[in-house]
């Protein structure tokens, strides 16, 4: 049985390039206040869920690209769907939230999560850091934007870096900075876990702005990000 802490860590996210075969919702919609996007849902036992992520999108969307640095002009639609493997993905012009399993109630942290991912689309960022960090960037600023929902999750990457180091690990740990998307998302939950706390960490230590100057610079390596947040390369220091 998955820890009730664990579940809120399984966001799973990923920018993919093409649709998943997930049928756009088409039972009923819900407008952000500020006209910015659109839910979409597939069951009217869903229309809370789409009304909480229409509040998100009016709260978070704009937030999110500010803190990232680069803004997208047309906001998502966000479609409710549930039965995924992971709480939230971003995909090339929607996100989908599945709002099951307890989700909902960490809605702003696992959209604002999507939008950075959303707004990061195309950028330097995406194209010059490994997706590893990456994904830090986008959990590092959905839980600095929603510190009212996400107080544990840094206690809880604090936990499971402790654990890596416990067992002599950092090494291995540090060498997925050089994983490609596809085989960051063939991670086993306890590897993806670790993995996003990884990610956590290097933002923690470098900074948003300096990741976005360093990317736009070109494509910066894991040891340049190792250096940059001041650990030895085999993770020593972390
Ligand atoms: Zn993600």
């Amino acid at each position: 049985m998955r820890a009730p802490i664990l579940a809120i860590t399984v966001l799973a996210a990923c920018s993919c390039a093409s649709a998943p075969a997930v049928q756009r919702p088409s039972c009923g919609e819900v407008h952000p206040q500020n006209d910015r996007g659109l839910v979409l849902y597939s069951d009217f036992d869903q229309f809370t869920a789409a009304t909480i992520s229409a509040s998100v999108i009016d709260d978070y969307y704009d937030r999110t690209g500010s803190a990232l640095g680069y803004s997208r002009a047309e906001a998502p639609e966000v479609w409710i769907v549930l039965g995924r493997s992971e709480q939230g993905a971003t995909f090339d012009d929607h996100i989908i939230f599945d709002p099951s399993e307890g989700a909902l109630e960490f809605a702003p942290l696992i959209l604002a999560h999507e939008f950075v991912h959303w707004h990061s689309e195309g950028s330097a960022m995406q194209r010059n850091l490994p997706h590893v960090v990456m994904e830090g960037v986008s959990e590092w600023i959905a839980v600095d934007l929603t510190a009212e929902w996400s107080q544990a999750r840094r206690v809880q990457f604090d936990r499971l870096l402790d654990a890596v180091r416990q067992r002599g690990d950092l090494p291995l740990l540090t060498s997925r900075l050089s994983l490609s998307r596809d085989a960051w998302s063939n991670l086993s939950g306890p590897e993806l876990h670790e993995t996003y706390a990884l990610g956590f960490a290097l933002v923690d230590r470098i900074g948003v702005d300096a990741l976005r100057e360093a990317a736009e610079q070109g494509p910066v390596s894991p040891k340049a990000l190792l250096n940059m947040a001041g650990l030895r390369l085999d993770g020593g220091g972390l």
